[in-house]
């Protein structure tokens, strides 16, 4: 049980990549599908729309947690 198993930049930029265009992604790793849960945002009218998603592995426990801004294309 470490706590230090990160994704690599790489791992993390696709996976960001893949949920920006709306889509489920799997763990790299795993080849499992990953839990997404969005982080705050929202109800806060704070002016601006920034939501975070928070991206777990069920089978190796890996995370990763980006912004995500929806409706924009860059
Ligand atoms: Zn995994």
């Amino acid at each position: 049980m470490t706590e230090s198993a990160r994704f690599t930049a790489d791992e993390e930029r696709a996976l960001r990549t893949a949920v920006q265009q709306g889509e489920r992604p799997d763990c790299p790793r795993c080849g499992v599908p990953m839990t997404q849960r969005p982080i705050g945002g929202g109800s806060f009218g704070l002016g601006y729309h920034r939501q975070r998603e928070w991206l777990l592995c069920p089978q190796c426990r890996r995370s990763a947690i980006f912004d995500v801004r929806r409706g924009t294309r860059l």
